[in-house]
Formats: C-alpha cells, structure tokens, sequence
C-alpha cells in the first residue's frame, strides 16, 4: 500500500481529470449538491478544442434522426455501432439542443444538417459549460498536469493523482476525459494512457482520424480550391482487386491532396492501413480511387459535329467546373473539338471522373493536423451504460480518450456529450445511494 502524507493532498469525492469538451459538460451536467467536485486542466485555458472547432463557429451536434448516427462511428478495438448506441439514444441529438438551450446556447441547423449555436461563435458554446459548470458548484485547477495516476484499493479515496508541481490529489471518483494526440500541438493525453495501461487498462495505440489525405508530388495542385458534391472514394487491395472500402460525399481538392468531407470521413481507414502497428495486415498495397458523379451522355457524344474547342464542348455537355475541365484536357483544350481523336476524348473524359493513387504516393497523416483519433482506451474495458471501467472501481473514461471516432459534422462532439451524461447520470445515482445510506 501507498502512504502519502495527507497533509500534501487535497480530497474530492470526484475529480475531472481534462477541461476539455468532454470533462466541461460532464461538470455541466452534474449538480454536486454539497460533494466536493474538481476539473483538472493542463493548459492554462478550458475547452481549447471547442474554440478551435467548426472553424471558430462549434458545430456541436447534427441533424436528423439518432439512429443515422450510429454508423457515423469508427473504432479500432470493437464494434463503434454497439458502443455507442446506448449513450446516444439515452442522451440525443435533441436533447443535446434542448440542454443547450436551458444553459443560454440558441441553435440553428445548416442544410446539410450541422448544428452551430446562433452566434455562430464556438467561444459562446465553451463559456457557458464553465459557467454551469460553476453554478454546479465544480472548482478548476488550471496549469496542472496531471503525471501519474496510482489506484490504491485500500484507502476510501482509492485514486490519487500527482500533478507536475509536486502536489497530489485524491479521490473516489475519477472520470478520464482527457481526450486524444489529435491535433498535438500541447498533447499531454499520452501520458494519461501509459498510466491506464500500468493499471492494466487495454490501450490501442491511437491513429490520426478526420485528416486530409495528402498525395506525394499532388498532380491537381494548381487546382486547390475546387470541390465537388458527392464523390466517391474507394481503396482497392492492389493484390486481389478487391474493393475494401467504399464511401460517398463531398470533397475538396488542396495544394496538398484531398481534404472535405469525404477525404476526412476516410482518412482513419487510410490511416489503418497505412499504420506500421497494424502491420499491414488487411492488404500490403492498395490503390485510392476517387470517382465523381458523371455527365452520363458525355460519353456517348458525338464531338466531331461540335464546332467549339475541346474545353467549351465539354463544358458546355457538364457540370464540371471550367478550370477544371481546362486542366483537365491539357494542350488539347483549345484545340477544335472535331479535329481531337475520338479515342483521345474518351481518356480525357474518364480521367476527368476518375483519379486514381497507388498507396505508395499517399502520404502518412499526423496528429498534427488530426481532427480526432481512434485508439485509446479499448472499448471492451468500458461499461457503455456508465462509462464506468469494468476491471476498476470508481474509475470512469469518456470522450476522445476511448478508442472512437465520429465523422464530420458534429457527431464527435454528440459522442462527448452522450459519454459524458451516461457516466454524470451513473455519478448522480452513486451520490444519492451514498446520501440514503448516510
Ligand atoms: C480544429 C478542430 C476542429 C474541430 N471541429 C469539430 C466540430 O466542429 N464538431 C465536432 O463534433 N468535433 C470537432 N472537433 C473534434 C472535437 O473537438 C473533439 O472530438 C473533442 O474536443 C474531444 O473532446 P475531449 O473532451 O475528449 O478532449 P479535449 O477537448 O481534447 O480535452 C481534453 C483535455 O484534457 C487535458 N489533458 C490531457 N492530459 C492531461 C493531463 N495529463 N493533465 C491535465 N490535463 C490533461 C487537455 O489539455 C485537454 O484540454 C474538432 C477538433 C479540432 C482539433
């Protein structure tokens, strides 16, 4: 057994270890009615990624009916769908709204179904956790990382953290919300996982998800900027040709590669594939394919009848835009439609809806420009109706820091509300028991 000098400890009936996303509405959600509650933030600012996200604007949920949202999941260690299901149909897309609205936070819906507060500024989203998070009695330590976790089974606050200026914290209750490497710049998360896997808690080694996918020597570079609806991205196993992802939307070209909803959505497969840690295991090479919505009659045209360049006849036959079909047909883009070889135009044509990259010239994503992260804790470590650890009493995880990744458009933020009041509502009934058993 640890002994510590307790003078050197301050005790709580429950600590948030990350003042992120996650940990602030677990606060928010949570009226410790009289039980000492403390978040624990490293950084000197709160919900830093809630600043940042939605560029500056919190797309904090989506649209729709909850049962779309189950399959908007990812995970390297189980099945996303079965996890989530159950903290998602116990706190949803609608009651999300309807909680925000009761902490000051109007909404409003986009067409295609992401939810941003109606002031359109992320700032409004964060502030008004912290401040429920206050009025819920919580209490902040800021600038403390936290750099070893210890579980002492013996003692009634079983869990004591020590923080990088010396000073220890204890607790009953310890909810890991501290998120993922994803976009690294200050990732101190890595340090909470070798803790949990000390205390022999599963961890799946994170990978960076929602990235753009970068392209080694990126031929459509001087064509940053364009982007088309509902494209469709497939990888093929270059060995036995079969198609072993598939997925449609919206995509953007960059200077860099492909970035946009579709590029986002997929980049965790690639990023799978492409890790050293799976070894490759489902397939050694394979090839991208992005292939947009076609012009069907385009191909069957007759272009030897057109009196206009190659580029006007094309453009004049689809919804292509024109910098693109330039592009596209190259030198023979002024050249009279008639006189180019038929032959010729139907390759210019497929290569206007189809591109194609062997693995080899896609480029390994970092955390650095990640956007979210599989990996973490192992789902199969976690209760999914309270988040609780089943191996570890009074130790919960929520958020980023489980091995689980949403797509764009508000759905991991949805998963860290959701996390957070399953194991809030699990807090709140242990805190009335022990206040009936008191
Ligand atoms: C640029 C950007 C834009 C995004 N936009 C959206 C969007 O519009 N919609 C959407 O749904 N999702 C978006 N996301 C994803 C979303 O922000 C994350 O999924 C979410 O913030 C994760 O919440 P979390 O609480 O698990 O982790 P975080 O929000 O990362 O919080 C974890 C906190 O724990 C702290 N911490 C970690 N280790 C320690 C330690 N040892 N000691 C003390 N503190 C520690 C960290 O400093 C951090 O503040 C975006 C992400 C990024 C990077």
């Amino acid at each position: 057994m640890k002994i510590y000098n307790t003078k050197n400890v301050s005790e709580y009936d429950v600590i948030v270890l990350g003042g992120g996303a996650s940990g602030l509405f677990l606060g928010a959600s949570l009226n410790l009615n009289g039980k000492a509650g403390l978040i624990i933030e490293a950084s000197p600012i709160l919900g830093k990624k809630i600043l940042a996200s939605g560029g500056g604007r919190c797309n904090f949920t989506h649209a729709g009916s909850i049962k779309d949202f189950i399959h908007c999941y990812h995970s390297l260690s189980s099945k996303a769908e079965s996890f989530v299901r159950s903290p998602l149909y116990k706190f949803n897309n609608l009651k999300t709204r309807n909680f925000f609205e009761s902490i000051g936070v109007l909404s409003y819906s986009q067409d295609d179904g992401r939810i941003f507060p109606s002031s359109n500024k992320s700032i409004s989203v964060r502030n008004a956790l912290i401040k429920k998070c206050e009025l819920n009695s919580w209490t902040f330590s800021l600038n403390t990382r936290i750099v070893k976790i210890e579980n002492n089974k013996n003692n009634n606050y079983s869990w004591l953290l020590k923080s990088d200026d010396g000073g220890y914290f204890a607790t009953k209750n310890l909810v890991i919300s501290a998120g993922s490497p994803a976009w690294k710049y200050d990732d101190y998360s890595n340090q909470i996982f070798d803790d949990l896997k000390n205390l022999g808690v599963k961890i799946v080694n994170p990978l960076p998800a929602l990235t753009p996918i970068n392209i080694k020597s990126f031929n459509l570079k001087s064509l940053s900027g364009i982007s088309f609806e509902n494209a469709s991205l497939s990888l093929i196993n270059s060995d036995t040709k079969k198609s072993i992802y598939k997925n449609s939307g919206d995509i953007l070209i960059t200077e860099t590669g492909f970035s946009g909803p579709l590029a986002l959505n997929s980049s965790w497969f690639i990023n799978k594939l492409k890790s050293e840690y799976f070894l490759k295991q489902e397939c050694k090479d394979f090839e991208l394919i992005i292939e947009l919505t076609e012009d069907s009659f385009l191909h069957e045209f007759d272009f030897h009848g057109v009196n206009l360049s190659l580029s006007n006849a094309i453009k004049f036959y689809s919804s292509l835009p024109e910098r693109y079909i330039r592009f596209i047909c190259g030198d023979f883009s002024d050249q009279k439609a008639s006189s180019v070889p038929l032959k010729k135009i139907h390759t210019i044509i497929n290569n206007m809806y189809k591109a194609s990259y062997s693995s080899s010239l896609i480029n390994n994503s970092s955390f650095e420009n990640a956007m979210s992260a599989l990996g973490g804790v192992s789902l199969e470590e976690i209760n999914n109706k309270t988040f609780q650890c089943k191996s570890l009493k009074g130790l919960y995880v929520i958020g980023e820091a489980l091995d689980i990744s949403g797509d764009s458009g508000g759905y991991n933020f949805q998963f860290m509300w959701s996390s957070a009041m399953s194991a809030s509502l699990c807090l709140a009934q242990d805190f009335a028991r022990i206040l009936i058993r008191d």
